[in-house]
């Protein structure tokens, strides 16, 4: 089995985004349900707020001035906390693996810009972070969210340490932050769970494999949800498919260092089935294999 971290902090859910972020509590709860936070593999952490300094080790002053007004900054610094905690405790060994839960998104938000339900830029932070008191510097990032994650997109644009790679099937690819290159990579949106699953199999391990992170990151977006605001019609039953072979991939090509940000943008009834069998997999329990 491995120590899966779960990342929490109930502002990410009394104070969430809710209009697109609509489940983070029931998916919590789903956690606490099945006894999850109860094992001794899984230790539960409370996501504690990132200083403003940190902050502005990615974003600007006008930024994050602009974000202190919005509603959104109580629930964007404990999102920041969870993902920079999260990173540090899997890169130093604490743990194995992280589950996050953000009360905001996060990849919509560049160093100047945010929209669509996200504020900060949780990864960006958390990886500036640990570049700089661990000297951790490649890491990959998969979006499985529908959307382009045009804001982290416009952060790493020139940075060769960085794979970023988006399942955003071309959205907004033609007026936002759409650079392409070796490590910044956008694929096609799927129309079934079997193609999600095949697309995930032949494009993400070889990927990995030739660039060597030192952790892996899944921005877990479940907009792609039939039931969701997205347009895809995907079903929850594929979201433990796709977990298990990131979780796989991160097991042979990143040392098992694997950091999963889970966006709860989907009705309650998909994070409460999503959530246990993805953590589930992460700690290698068995419960739902
Ligand atoms: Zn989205
Ligand atoms: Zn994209």
């Amino acid at each position: 089995m491995k120590r899966t971290g779960v990342f929490y902090h109930e502002t990410c859910s009394e104070n969430a985004y809710d209009m697109l972020l609509m489940s983070v509590k029931e998916g919590f709860q789903a956690l606490e349900k099945e006894n999850f936070l109860s094992q001794p593999n899984i230790p539960l952490f409370e996501s504690e707020p990132a200083s403003e300094e940190l902050i502005l080790s990615v974003h600007t002053k006008d930024m994050l001035e602009s974000v202190r007004r919005s509603g959104y900054y109580e629930a964007s610094l404990y999102s920041v906390g969870g993902m920079v905690q999260a990173t540090e405790k899997v890169l130093t060994n604490e743990i194995d693996n992280a589950f996050v839960f953000v009360g905001v998104g996060g990849h919509h938000a560049s160093r100047t810009s945010y929209w669509g339900g996200c504020f900060l830029n949780p990864m960006a932070i958390a990886i500036t972070k640990v570049r700089e008191s661990l000297g951790v510097k490649r890491f990959a990032i998969v979006d499985t969210d529908t959307h382009h994650a045009d804001g982290t997109r416009a952060i790493f644009k020139d940075d060769g340490n960085i794979l970023h790679i988006c399942f955003c099937g071309g959205y907004f690819w033609n007026f936002r932050n759409t650079t392409q290159s070796k490590t910044k990579v956008c694929l096609s949106h799927v129309n079934s769970d079997e193609e999600f699953i095949e697309k995930l199999k032949e494009e993400i391990p070889p990927r990995i494999k030739e660039f060597k992170p030192e952790l892996l990151y899944w921005v877990c977006g479940l907009d792609t949800h039939k039931d969701s605001y997205g347009t895809r019609m995907i079903t929850e039953r594929c979201y433990p498919k796709l977990a298990q072979i990131i979780k796989e991939t991160a097991d042979e090509f990143s040392n098992g260092k694997l950091v999963v940000e889970t966006y709860s943008n989907a009705p309650a009834h998909v994070t409460e089935y999503v959530n246990p069998r993805i953590v589930d997999c992460l700690a290698e329990l068995g419960k739902f294999q």
